[in-house]
Order: C-alpha cells, then sequence, then structure tokens
C-alpha cells in the first residue's frame, strides 16, 4: 500500500516530548518530573500530576507540576475517594469542564487545586491492574477533546511499562519511596494438578508485554497502515475459521468462532485501536492498550459470562499481535530462561512441546483440563501442570519467583522464605517416595490374591523411552505415535517414522510395544497442515475416520511400522473405531502393506498382532463382534469416558463434572472386560485412570489386568497393588455397580476400603 503524502505522519506535539522525558537514565522520580513537565507543556495545561498506588492501596501524589510541590509524596487520596480515586475505581477516564462541582471532588488545601476548573484523569493501567491516576487541569473552563483524551492514555499507558521496566532493572532507578507497582505481596492462587509434581522457578509468560522500547512510533501514517492490514489479516482469518476455509482454533465451537467475529468486525474496537495509533502508539502498543482497557473494566464484571467474554478478546488480540508481526514462530521457539514456569490462558500439544524441555519447568494455566492432551503430554515429560487458576496472569510480572505445588493444586507466587523451606522438605519426601517406589520396581505387580498386573507405560516421544527402565515399566500399552507428528515441522517421512518406532522397540527391548496408528484431530492439529473446522471435532472428522477417507497417510505409517519391527513382534491398533466394519477396513489396509512388504522380498515382523482401541460407547456393544477380529482390545477410558458421559474432555465446564467411578461407567467397563473375557481376547486399558491407584484397584478388581499409564502412575499403583486383595474389593463394589444405584460415584467405598486395608491410594 503506498502512503498518502497528506498524512500526518509526525507523531504528536506531546508525544515527542515523551519520547524525549523517556531517553534519560535518571531516577524515577526524575523521571516523573519530566513526564509531568512534558504534558504540561505539550497539552498546554496548567497542572500536570501523576498518582500512583501504593501497596497499601490509596493513591499518592508522586509527581505534579502545576500543584504544590509540597504535597508530593504527602496527599494521598482512599481508594474511590475524590475524582482521582473515582479514575482508579472505575479504570475510565473522567472528563470535567468544573471539577469541583462536581459531587466527588474532594478538596485537598495543601494541594492549591481549587482555582483549577477543568479536570481530565485517565487511569494509568497494566494487565488488568490500575497502578495509578495520571491527571491533568487548567484554570479556564473546558472540556477536553477527545483526541487529548487518547493522548493522555497513551502517556498513561508508557508511564505504566516504564514504572515496571525500571522497577524489574532494579537499583537507584527504581527508588520511589513507598510505592512499588509490580506485585510484590506473596499471593497463593488454587487451581488443579493436572499432572503432578513440585517445583520451583522463575515467571515467564506465554504471550509477553509489548516492551516500552516498542511502544512509541515514529511514524504514525506508517504505523496506521500497519494495523490496517494487521486488522485485515486478522478479519480474513476469522472469517475462514467461520466460514470453514482453514481454522486455527480446533475447538473452538461455532459459537466461539461468531464471538471472535463479532468482536473482529467490532467498529468501537477496532475505532479504539485506530485512536491508539493516531495518539503515537505502535500497533502492537495500541493493541495492548485497548487490551487493557478491556481487562480493567470487565475483570471488574461480577457477570461470568462477561468475564468470559473477556477470554476471547484476549484470543483475539494475540491473533492481531502475530498477524502484525508477521510472526509465523510460536512463543515456545523463543528463549526462555532455566526454570522457567510458563504462565498461559491455555495451551495446546503443539505449543508445548515448542518449548525447551531442558528448560521448562512447569505450567500454569487459567484454563485447561486433567484429559486434554496437553496435560497427557506434560505427564509423560513429567513437568508439572496446574490448570484453572483464575486471574493468575494479571496477577504477576516476569521473573517472578514461582512455587509449582501441583499435588495440592496451589501456585504460591513470590513466597517469603519460609514457605520456600517448607516446599523444600516437601521435594525432599516427594524423593523419598520416589526412593520407596524404587525399592519396589522390579518386583512384579502381584496382588495378595496372587493376581499378576502387568503395567505399562504410555509414551509416544523419544524421552520417554529411558522411562521404560527407569519406572520398571513392563511394556509401551500405547505409543500415541501422532506426537511425532506434532513436534515436526514438516511431515516426517518414511525413515524418521521407522527410525522413531525402532528406537521405541529397541528401548523395550523383550517387551511389549503397542503402537497405535495416528489419532489425529480434535485438539490434535498439525502445524503444517489446515485444520478443517468443525462445530464438534472430538466427534468429527479423526483418527481412523481420517485413516479410512485418506487411506495413503495410514498405509504410509503401516509401512513404517512393518519396516521397523522386522525380525521383532509387533503391536498395532486402530483409535476411534465405532464399528466393526470399520475395524475390519483398517486391518485390510494393514494387510495389504504386509503383502506388499512381503512381494518385495522385505523381512517381516516375526509376529504380528493388531488390536483395536476401544472408545467409543458403539463398540463397547459389539464387543463379542469385535473380539472375532481384533487380536486384542485396549479401552481408551479418556475418550469412552467423554463418550459415555456426553461431556467434553477438553472443557473446563464440563471435563471433571462426572467421575469414571460411576457406577455406569464401572458397569460398561465390566461388560467389556467380560465380554473379551468369554471371547479369549486380551483386553487392556491404556486411558489415565490406569494411572490413579484407586482407579487401578478398582479396575483390577474388574478384570482388567494390563493397564498402561503415564510414567507417574507406575510407583503409586503398584503400591497399591502390592497390598490389595482383589477378589476382597470385588465383592464390595460388584453389589454398587447396578442399573438401580443411584450413586454418582464409588469412590468413597473404594477409598474407605482402602484405609481398612492399608492400600496406599
Ligand atoms: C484414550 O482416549 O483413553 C486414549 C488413551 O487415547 P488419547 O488420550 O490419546 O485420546
Ligand atoms: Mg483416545
Amino acid at each position: 500500500m503506498s502512503q498518502d503524502p497528506n498524512i500526518v505522519t509526525r507523531p504528536p506535539r506531546l508525544m515527542r516530548a515523551i519520547r524525549n522525558a523517556m531517553a534519560g537514565t535518571e531516577s524515577v522520580q526524575e523521571r516523573l518530573d519530566h513526564f509531568v513537565e512534558a504534558i504540561t507543556e505539550a497539552m498546554q495545561v496548567a497542572v500536570a500530576s501523576i498518582y500512583l498506588r501504593r501497596p497499601s492501596r490509596e493513591l499518592e501524589l508522586s509527581a505534579t507540576r502545576g500543584l504544590k510541590k509540597s504535597a508530593v509524596h504527602k496527599t494521598l487520596m482512599q481508594p474511590g475517594e475524590g475524582l482521582v480515586g473515582h479514575v482508579a475505581k472505575t479504570a475510565r477516564p473522567l472528563n470535567l469542564d468544573d471539577a469541583p462541582s462536581h459531587p466527588l471532588f474532594a478538596y485537598r488545601p495543601e494541594t492549591g487545586e481549587d482555582k483549577y476548573l477543568s479536570f481530565l484523569g485517565v487511569p494509568i493501567l497494566r494487565g488488568g491492574r490500575t497502578l495509578g491516576v495520571l491527571v491533568v487541569q487548567s484554570e479556564d473552563r473546558r472540556t477536553f477533546n477527545e483526541e487529548e483524551v487518547e493522548d493522555l492514555l497513551t502517556v498513561a499507558m508508557v508511564l505504566a511499562e516504564i514504572l515496571i521496566d525500571d522497577e524489574r532493572i532494579g537499583g537507584k532507578k527504581a527508588a520511589l519511596k513507598g510505592i512499588t507497582l509490580a506485585p510484590t505481596k506473596p499471593e497463593t492462587f488454587s487451581g488443579k494438578a493436572f499432572a503432578e509434581g513440585l517445583t520451583q522457578g522463575v515467571a515467564h509468560l506465554h504471550v509477553p508485554p509489548v516492551p516500552p522500547s516498542n511502544m512509541l512510533s515514529e511514524n504514525i501514517a506508517a504505523e496506521e497502515i500497519r494495523l490496517e492490514e494487521g486488522v485485515a489479516k486478522l478479519r480474513a482469518s476469522v472469517d475462514a475459521m467461520v466460514s470453514g476455509e482453514a481454522a486455527s482454533l480446533s475447538r473452538a465451537s461455532k459459537e466461539i468462532y461468531e464471538t471472535y467475529r463479532m468482536f473482529a468486525y467490532d467498529r468501537k474496537w477496532v475505532k479504539r485501536l485506530r485512536e491508539a495509533v493516531h495518539s503515537g502508539l505502535t500497533a502492537e502498543a495500541a493493541v495492548e492498550r485497548v487490551r487493557n482497557e478491556h481487562r480493567a473494566r470487565l475483570m471488574k464484571s461480577p457477570d461470568p459470562y462477561m468475564r468470559a467474554r473477556l477470554h476471547d478478546l484476549e484470543d483475539l488480540a494475540n491473533r492481531l499481535l502475530r498477524a502484525l508481526s508477521g510472526e509465523l514462530t510460536s512463543p515456545g521457539k523463543k528463549e526462555l530462561p532455566d526454570n522457567a514456569i510458563i504462565f498461559a490462558r491455555d495451551l495446546g500439544p503443539t505449543e508445548l512441546l515448542d518449548y525447551d524441555r531442558e528448560k521448562l519447568a512447569g505450567i500454569v494455566l487459567e484454563e485447561g483440563s486433567l484429559s486434554s492432551h496437553t496435560s497427557i503430554i506434560c505427564r509423560a515429560l513429567g513437568v508439572p501442570l496446574i490448570g484453572r487458576v483464575e486471574g493468575v496472569l494479571d496477577r504477576l510480572e516476569v521473573g517472578d519467583q514461582v512455587l509449582l505445588d501441583a499435588e495440592l493444586g496451589e501456585v504460591h507466587v513470590r513466597p517469603v522464605e519460609s514457605r520456600i523451606d517448607g516446599f523444600k522438605l516437601r521435594v525432599n519426601i516427594r524423593g523419598e517416595v520416589t526412593k520407596a517406589y524404587e525399592a519396589v520396581k522390579l518386583q512384579p505387580a502381584i496382588t495378595k490374591d496372587g493376581r499378576h498386573v502387568s503395567l505399562q507405560l504410555n509414551a509416544g516421544l523419544l524421552v520417554d523411552l529411558p522411562q521404560l527402565d527407569s519406572a520398571g515399566a513392563d511394556g509401551i500399552g500405547l505409543f500415541r505415535t501422532e506426537f511425532q507428528f506434532m513436534v515436526s515441522e514438516f511431515m516426517p517421512k518414511l525413515k524418521e517414522q521407522t527410525d522413531l518406532y525402532l528406537q521405541a522397540l529397541e528401548a523395550a527391548a523383550h517387551r511389549p510395544v503397542t503402537f497405535r496408528t495416528l489419532d489425529l484431530g480434535g485438539d490434535k492439529i498439525l502445524p503444517y497442515m489446515d485444520p478443517v473446522p468443525e462445530e464438534n471435532p472430538a466427534i468429527g472428522w479423526r483418527a481412523i475416520r481420517i485413516g479410512l477417507d485418506r487411506p495413503a497417510l495410514l498405509r504410509y505409517q503401516c509401512r513404517a511400522l512393518i519396516v521397523a519391527a522386522a525380525g521383532r513382534h509387533l503391536r498395532v491398533m486402530f483409535p476411534m473405531v465405532t464399528t466393526v466394519d470399520e475395524f475390519i477396513e483398517a486391518r485390510a489396509l494393514f494387510d495389504v502393506e504386509v503383502k506388499r512388504a512381503s512381494s518385495l522380498g522385505k523381512s517381516l515382523p516375526n509376529k504380528i498382532e493388531v488390536g483395536v482401541m476401544l472408545e467409543t460407547p458403539s463398540l463397547a456393544w459389539s464387543v463379542r463382534a469385535i473380539c472375532d477380529h481384533a487380536d486384542f482390545v485396549s479401552v481408551g477410558a479418556n475418550d469412552l469416558m467423554q463418550f459415555f458421559f456426553a461431556s467434553d474432555r477438553d472443557n473446563v465446564r464440563v471435563a471433571d463434572r462426572y467421575d469414571p467411578l460411576h457406577p455406569a461407567a464401572l458397569s460398561i467397563l465390566r461388560f467389556i472386560a467380560d465380554g473379551c473375557r468369554k471371547a479369549g481376547v486380551p483386553i487392556s486399558l491404556c486411558g489415565e485412570i490406569a494411572g490413579r491407584p484407586i482407579e487401578a484397584i478398582t479396575l483390577i478388581a474388574l478384570g482388567y489386568e494390563t493397564l498402561s499409564m503415564p510414567v507417574t502412575g507406575i510407583g503409586p499403583v503398584k503400591a497399591a497393588i502390592l497390598t490389595l486383595d482383589a477378589a476382597k474389593l470385588r465383592e464390595v463394589i460388584t453389589p454398587l455397580i447396578n442399573v438401580d444405584s443411584r450413586l454418582s460415584t464409588i469412590r468413597d467405598h473404594v477409598r474407605q476400603f482402602c484405609l481398612e486395608e492399608g492400600i496406599p491410594a
């Protein structure tokens, strides 16, 4: 786009003055003094004052030009008190032509402000927090025009970033007596532990704020063009999401897409962005400023629906930021400090895997759910994850110290020494418990009444493989082959696939490895493939459905598996099979590849077993029929439960609503196990519940003797098995599992049994 020569390109006078005021390396106080000076001169007003919030929440007059200097650091306004307190409370500008006659006006003789009639106050916002208020006043009776209000909002934003940045740098520059703007108090947030562990580290934001050096534009017209282009790109991508040409969010429902579109086309939103750019901000800083305004306002809303809309707006703002930077690099590819604890609203599995595992200590999400793939990967990697930590993003700064207690589901930000000491003690105790598991590691998992249980690992990445030995697993019960596809920048070639499968087989040596063919779709998106937008991705075109409709990819993968397992035992299973016919069709595709390899004279696996994942209620009711065709059955309890309870495993509002220990769920699990046993087909279970002791022993009592789980589950489950009398537990629970049951869970009964029997669960 060419630039119109008539467009104003120079930033407004005020912005130039601010840029100069920013340039110095003086103390914060001098900087504030320069700011107020620059404002009075550029806006031609008699007074400019900065009020900053103390930790005790009063607003302190921290710099002024025009009011009495002697009032600086003396005048305090209570939250909500006077016009300044009102601006802070509402997080909105207040523009008055006759301030003293306003009912909220609070006269402070020490400031000498009685002679000033007009008043414009704007909040100094950062994240969802109000750091203070910036005020200009003049003697004459006037209403400040829109442009002046914009300009002052812009100055307030720049000021907020600079102040926080100065504070972060610390030292002499940061010294502003009695005031600290970044949150400093220790705070504890509660959430849900989705991947267990205890860890200490430093806060790192998945979406960091725009740095002060990138906030002020040099050329307004050029910045306006960038903004228009960014908005156009954003709208095009949102239109595509709605119309179905391409989607960047797989889980969002039509309703969410529509909300996005509504916001993307919201004239007020775009107008606010334009005004912000016009006032001298870069397009990125404009996005941030408008986002801050929304946050500060919406977070105060008592209506949860409105607060939820804030999330949509935030997503949209992040998309716009990405469109502006033209940056395709995921945030995870950027430099990470050691022991980083990532804070994000939500994180997809691909975004998670972009982070450097060596430096990643833990994850905190405002959303998330227990059986989402992000949580599964964290458990596999041993990275503690706490989700559903509401509001945490607004209460923290990059670099804050964090203790992540993913046992109790607590996040301690800026902890005091005594808390750190207590935490370290628990880390040590946990180490002791792990040592105790070490002691039983090589012992077979046999119940007190002599049932042998095979405890296997859920894996999918190279990093998982050493854990086979370290955890003492009996094999890999679920190898999620799609993980390799998700972490690659391009579709993995035959050789890359073969190499990974071979490494898994070699690491397992004599132990079995069960490869699950690609389970894509749902929340598993490939970075190099445009996902097809669907209203209900979890029950949409995913897993074996894609495999059968696009058989080339599935056959290619089968080929890699057959090559890798040459001369070895190959176990393959297909995900999300819904009808017996689907399985027969998939197996036929696999057989074609076996024949092909054989006709080419390739060495074949010495034994092949082709099984099915039982993840849909429909297949459960066809258990006898499927047993006629499958060599083994593996229950994918994560999906089976989500479909059984009609409860989206990724939806925070419903994911934990139903307990898999509900008698109805246990009935279907028992029905499947009985069906397989009668048919003489081996049965196993590989959902996340297999790794939780209470659930695991219940499954054993129902007849499951092969359980595949995240690495963290093996020790605790084995310890429980060694003290379990499975027949006795079966006797306890059998009468509870029937169609007459009104119980919504039998958890308490199993817990009580564990207490009586001394089972560590
Ligand atoms: C399951 O659904 O239980 C399962 C093991 O597969 P995934 O979690 O990968 O969908
Ligand atoms: Mg599944």
